[in-house]
């Protein structure tokens, strides 16, 4: 099993207040930065629908933190790489299947 660092639960958290904080800046029409997201799926995908897949992808990693699910790939299930899961606690998918 995957041995997860303490450390990236603190990390994910973080990032999820972030995230958080920015969504609700954008719901109050404030100027929000999203260049620290990642891509959008379609170059004019709606700053708000990606704040919120975002925060949702960081939400399920807290929820499948400590479990078996955690750091493997949500297509084939293989066990993350934990230097990458390190970088990006919130890593869902192996780099042979990055997300859609
Ligand atoms: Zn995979």
């Amino acid at each position: 099993m995957l041995n997860a660092d303490p450390a990236w639960k603190k990390q994910l958290l973080k990032k999820g207040a972030e995230v958080a904080a920015m969504l609700s800046a954008l719901l109050d029409k404030k100027e929000v930065n999203l260049a620290s997201l990642p891509p959008p799926k379609d170059p004019k995908e709606d700053p708000e629908l990606r704040l919120r897949r975002w925060l949702d992808a960081i939400d399920r990693a807290i929820k499948a933190f400590g479990t078996e699910e955690y750091g493997r790939c949500a297509v084939c299930g293989e066990e993350l790489d934990p230097r990458a899961l390190a970088d990006a606690p919130w890593l869902m998918n192996c780099t042979k299947h990055p997300p859609v």
